[in-house]
């Protein structure tokens, strides 16, 4: 989807600070941080949001989440502890219209949620 800013981010067109992939995800650096570790874990096709995944997220949902945790290893906050959040749709805050994990840590979080 060429009008879709984070599958721009997959093909190369627009920069981003890519800290890891695997075969279905892509990891890189959020550009407005809200924790001093805000990485976003994104699939590399264009999927809107979670109810987009459907049938398929068998396998993509593994992916995506095997990498989150990955890189929240490789930041240095897995025993700390940390926070993986999907907002989804128009009342979850969702920005973006391509499905992406927030991985936020380095801080200690706050409940519930705004
Ligand atoms: P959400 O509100 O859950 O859809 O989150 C979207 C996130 O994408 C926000 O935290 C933004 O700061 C972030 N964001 C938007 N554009 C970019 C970009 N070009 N590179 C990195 N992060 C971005
Ligand atoms: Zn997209």
């Amino acid at each position: 989807m060429s009008d879709c800013v984070f599958c721009r981010i997959a093909s190369g067109e627009i920069p981003a600070r890519v800290v890891a992939r695997n075969d279905r995800a892509l990891a890189f650096h959020d550009l407005n941080p809200q924790a001093p570790v805000h990485i976003l874990v994104m699939p590399t096709t264009h999927i809107a949001d979670a109810n987009d995944v459907g049938r398929g997220g068998a396998e993509l949902w593994p992916a995506i989440l095997d990498l989150a945790v990955d890189v929240a290893r490789t930041q240095g906050i897995a025993d700390s502890g940390y926070r993986l959040v999907i907002n989804s749709g128009s009342h979850g805050g969702q920005s973006v219209a391509h499905l992406h994990v927030h991985v936020l840590g380095g801080r200690r979080m706050a409940w519930p949620p705004g």
